[in-house]
């Protein structure tokens, strides 16, 4: 927003975009009678793209056909989330239930504002009850940003030089087994004003402002010397860290990594690199070039939040990934949703049959952990099984864990 007050409902700008010319007049026809007075309708996704980035920052309104011939429903999402598009998106569609939903979850896990979804033909009624609710806030999914004002590059130097930022690890268990076998490393940033702030606070910020190879070298730093604080006390556990597709595009990135480890006799076998996957095809011949050379020196690499992005399986068949790390909004609707348990199930499957590990997190309920295991995943991360913590806090969990594991597994 450009500080002025935002703009009544029925002036706010609204973008139509579907290429069946009849469609897009009834609908362009509704909401004139609704008495929007700013709308714009386009048969071509291109120029639909281009309407909505000429509003941006006016809380634009957009209705979006899932299936158009140029650029399809999910190819404009994706370009709306790097638009940072900031108004609300209603997705018009005769596609079945189930491919709607999936991209209503895109949608959100864009960080996209996601009013809802209209079936075709679009009643009048529905869209008037649709236009009458309460604008939604921004998502807190995965890659929302909640990119506090104040921040700036000299703000993340700072935090770097002085040391600000610390990190936290959350324990890995075998869901067969309840073994403890890892953690991953999440970072954080004491802020000498704004107390501590969690990654999705600034992240993103640093992702925008090539920063992002600079903490990537702290937090190795962090989770190195923590692998050799554990291996002195007899531990030996995996260590995962987060890492960026800005990080895969340096091709001395695996020089970096293996030579952070020697000087922490850190042992790069048991150091598992996470990547997004939505981020993960942007550069693909360098990613490929870096991911290869890591697997070469035996880092384990793992598809973090599968199941958001838009790489398949049989995409990831041809990059040298070895584990696949389950979004937690797949594990926590998977219970009360039997097509998501369905999804689920295939995917471990498939996961099995190209011999990758599987890691399900956001686990917070024992009847996530129970249809995990029954489903053959290998690792669960979560609330269910501990917090993130500081390293000292872990001796602590593990004694509490021993205890409280074996009632999980009588089920
Ligand atoms: P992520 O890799 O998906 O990390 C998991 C996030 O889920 C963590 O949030 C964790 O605290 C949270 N979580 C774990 N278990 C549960 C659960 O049972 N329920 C729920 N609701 N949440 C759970 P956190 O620490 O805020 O991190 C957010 C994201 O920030 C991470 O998502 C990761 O993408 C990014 N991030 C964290 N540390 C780093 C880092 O060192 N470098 C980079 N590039 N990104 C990082
Ligand atoms: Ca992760
Ligand atoms: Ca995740």
């Amino acid at each position: 927003m450009d500080g002025t007050a935002p703009p009544r409902q029925h002036e706010r700008p609204v973008v139509v975009v579907d290429d069946e010319p009849f469609v897009l007049r009834l609908l362009t026809h509704q909401l004139q009678q609704a008495g929007f007075t700013r709308v714009s309708g386009h048969t071509a996704s291109l120029e639909g793209l281009a309407a909505v980035r000429a509003h941006s920052g006016h809380d634009a309104l957009l209705l979006l056909d899932l299936q158009m011939p140029d650029l399809d429903g999910i190819e404009f999402m994706r370009q709306l989330a790097r638009d940072g598009f900031d108004g609300e998106l209603v997705l018009v569609t005769g596609e079945h239930r189930r491919i709607v939903q999936a991209a209503i979850r895109l949608a959100r896990a864009h960080g996209l504002r996601m009013l809802d979804a209209l079936a075709k033909p679009v009643a009048r009624e529905a869209l008037a009850a649709l236009l009458r609710r309460p604008p939604t806030p921004a998502p807190h999914g995965a890659m929302a940003d909640e990119t506090p004002p104040w921040m700036n590059a000299s703000e993340v130097e700072r935090a770097l030089s002085k040391g600000e930022l610390f990190a936290e690890f959350q324990p890995k268990v075998t869901l067969a087994e309840g073994r403890f076998v890892g953690v991953e490393t999440l970072l954080r940033w004491q802020h000498p004003q704004h107390g501590v702030l969690m990654p999705d606070r600034f992240v993103p910020f640093a992702e925008r402002a090539g920063l992002v190879p600079q903490l990537t070298r702290r937090v190795l730093e962090l989770a190195l010397s923590q692998m050799q604080a554990w291996d002195t006390a007899g531990l030996r556990l995996q260590v995962a860290v987060n890492i960026s597709m800005d990080d895969l595009d340096d091709l001395e990135f695996p020089d970096l990594v293996a030579e952070t480890a020697e000087r922490h006799g850190g042992a790069l076998t048991r150091l598992v690199l996470e990547v997004t996957e939505s981020r993960l095809m942007r550069n693909p011949l360098r990613a490929v070039d870096a991911l290869g050379r890591l697997r070469l020196k035996r880092v384990s690499l793992s598809i973090d939040d599968y199941g958001t992005g838009h790489s398949s399986l049989s995409q990831m068949r041809d990059l040298p990934f070895d584990e696949l790390k389950l979004d937690r909004s797949f594990v926590q609707d998977a219970p009360s949703r039997p097509d998501l348990r369905c999804i689920l199930e295939s995917t471990l499957n498939m996961a099995r049959t190209l011999e990758l590990h599987t890691v399900a997190e956001g686990v917070e309920t024992r009847e996530e952990w129970r249809l995990l295991q029954r489903l053959g995943c290998d690792t669960a991360q979560g609330w269910l099984v501990g917090r993130p913590m500081a390293a000292a806090g872990l001796p602590a969990w593990r004694a509490q864990w021993a205890t409280r594991w074996p009632a999980l597994a009588a089920g």
